[in-house]
């Protein structure tokens, strides 16, 4: 059977492949800013730091972005890799921009991430280059080299570099952000010129995701992957930003570095929208933030919608600006939906479904489609899927569950240096398998039932449990040991859990090996409950029997 479900959405117009010029995916996202921005380039405002009031406009914006190539041109090529291990901060997209212009590969890591974690990342994307803060830097890893050391850009040397090439706000204040920002200087723009001949095929960022199993892995995303996946939502988001005025005032609170975070902010920035950037999530400073700038757009992972349904503290604030609460990054129960758009009845609740693999917003419920509770919505523009029995291999029809497999020009390169984990990922004829249980009904619906690969997602965040696996096996007093989701936990959605098998003689306890892991990984992926068995149940192969394991972790908790 060769059934596959292609998108119902109008076509989205991209860049021919064989382009005959460079195209990077600045040049492209500058080429959609005119007609957004350029009615009052100046004034309008990126992003609002909420804690600081602080305000980056977007000529502003781009004046940084190309100071900061012309400082790095000369010392960084096409091809080579930056590290970016930063917290949140207006550095980010600036740093991002410039990079992607030069046609350097951008590859941010969680900030919370251990050393092991970063050396692990490090060693997969070999970069040249790290921008960090004096506070993250030291867990780069020392003895490795980086050809160009590590950028502080919390440094007063960094703010000199980047301010002494933009101009004062006020010298170009009429310009339109697509005209040189400094026309009055004889200085090449890189930003703006693609001075790298930087070509669609290109390699534009590695951002780190365990895919369907085993460790962290490299995900390698083109520039033609980026332009993609920008095209898509430009298409279907401006359609309905130009009947909307005022334009999206959109809060911003996903980490930067996830697939879902680095698209909002490079989308944002595409279409002129305004981002009121939270860059320490706190529940009720998100209900503040709504109020104070009467925010429209809410892309937000679970826990934040169980928490605005569940919250009395919805009440002390004005959140009747609210228009669309967008929800990615993980399951949401239908009743959570359901109570939600009870709750808050002015809201749209709109669902999305993507992978680091796959590029941003693959299954995508467009505002004519929420109140689908249990959806994720249709097939973005630009992709295909199958649903594909994992027993037989059969592509099944509407009704059926099976493996959702993803093709499309958003799709991944691969995982770099990782031709395996590739090939088991993505096949010969360009579907990624994406390890997630689902189905589609009679209306292009994509329903996710369920998780057929390792991955544990705590609250959106990814947790890999090979990688627990691994540090716990090397524990002297554990002879072998499982890590699995116990779930559903409402708030968090899935809790990873250890079934470890003590040494012979060992009396080590569930709160020791908590510890134990906890040292040695970023918060969110620690072991939160510990159960001690005397074997893991294996296959004949060897692979750990999980799904055996879940189901006595859920008779353990029913016993309890
Ligand atoms: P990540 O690569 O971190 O974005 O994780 C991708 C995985 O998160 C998917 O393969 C799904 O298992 C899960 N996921 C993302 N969005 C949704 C959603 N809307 N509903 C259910 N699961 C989701």
């Amino acid at each position: 059977d060769t059934r596959t479900y292609h998108s119902l959405r109008p076509p989205v117009p991209l860049p021919p492949v064989t382009h005959p010029h460079p195209l990077s995916v600045t040049d492209y996202a500058l080429s959609l800013l005119p007609s957004s921005v350029s009615s009052s380039p100046d004034h309008r405002y990126y992003i609002i730091d909420v804690a600081s009031d602080q305000r980056l406009i977007f000529s502003r914006t781009l004046r940084l972005a190309n100071s900061l190539s012309l400082h790095l041109r000369d010392r960084l090529s096409k091809g080579d890799v930056a590290f970016i291990l930063l917290p949140p901060s207006f550095n980010v997209p600036i740093i991002y921009l410039s990079l992607l212009s030069l046609g350097v590969v951008v590859s941010p890591s969680n900030p919370l991430s251990s050393a092991s974690e970063i050396a692990h990342q490090v060693r997969i994307s070999n970069p040249s280059i790290a921008f960090a803060t004096s506070s993250t830097s030291s867990k780069l890893p020392p003895n490795y080299k980086l050809r160009l050391g590590v950028v502080l850009v919390d440094s007063p040397e960094f703010e000199s570099v980047v301010l002494t090439n933009a101009e004062d706000d006020s010298s170009s204040a009429s310009a339109s952000p697509t005209s040189s920002p400094s026309s009055s200087s004889s200085l090449p723009l890189p930003l703006m010129s693609n001075v790298n001949g930087v070509h669609q095929s290109d390699p534009a960022t590695i951002l780190y995701s365990s895919g369907t199993t085993g460790r962290v892995k490299g995900v390698l995303m083109t520039h033609r992957n980026l332009i993609s996946m920008i095209a898509g939502r430009y298409h279907a988001r401006h359609a309905a930003a130009e009947q909307q005025t005022p334009r999206a005032v959109c809060l911003f609170s996903l980490p930067p570095f996830h697939v879902y975070g680095f698209f909002v902010l490079i989308m944002n920035f595409v279409l002129g929208e305004t981002l009121i950037w939270l860059q320490k999530f706190e529940f009720e400073a998100m209900l503040k933030a709504v109020e104070k700038y009467r925010v429209t757009l809410l892309p937000v992972s679970p826990p934040i919608v169980v928490n605005m349904m569940k919250s009395k503290l919805t009440d002390k604030y004005d959140l009747r600006s609210l228009q669309t609460a967008l929800c990615g990054g993980a399951p949401l129960g239908r009743e959570v939906s359901e109570q939600f758009q009870a709750k808050f009845p002015h809201v749209e609740l709109l669902q999305g479904y993507a992978m680091t693999e796959s590029g941003a917003g693959s299954g995508m419920m467009g505002p004519e489609e929420s109140r689908r509770y249990g959806s994720v919505g249709r097939l973005s523009a630009t992709m295909e899927a199958k649903i594909v029995d994992p027993g037989t291999g059969v592509a099944l029809p509407p009704g059926q569950k099976g493996e959702l497999w993803l093709r499309g020009p958003c799709v991944m390169k691969g995982y770099v240096g990782d031709d395996k984990a590739t090939a088991e990922t993505i096949d010969s004829d360009g579907w990624l398998k994406t390890g997630d249980l689902c189905y589609f009904d009679n209306e292009g619906f994509l329903f996710v039932v369920d998780r057929l690969k390792e991955l544990i997602k705590y609250k959106a965040y990814q947790v890999p449990p090979a990688e627990l696996e691994h540090l716990l096996q090397s524990h002297p007093e554990i002879a072998d040991a499982a890590v699995i989701p116990r779930y559903p936990d409402e708030e968090a959605g899935q809790i990873p859990m250890a079934f470890v098998v003590r040494k012979p003689g060992s009396s080590i306890t569930e709160s020791q090996a908590i510890e134990f892991i906890a040292k040695q990984v970023a918060p969110y992926k620690k072991v939160r409950r510990v159960a001690f068995i005397d074997s893991i149940p294996k296959s004949p192969a060897g692979k750990i029997s999980r799904r055996d394991l879940i189901k006595i972790a859920m008779s353990c908790s029913k016993a309890r």
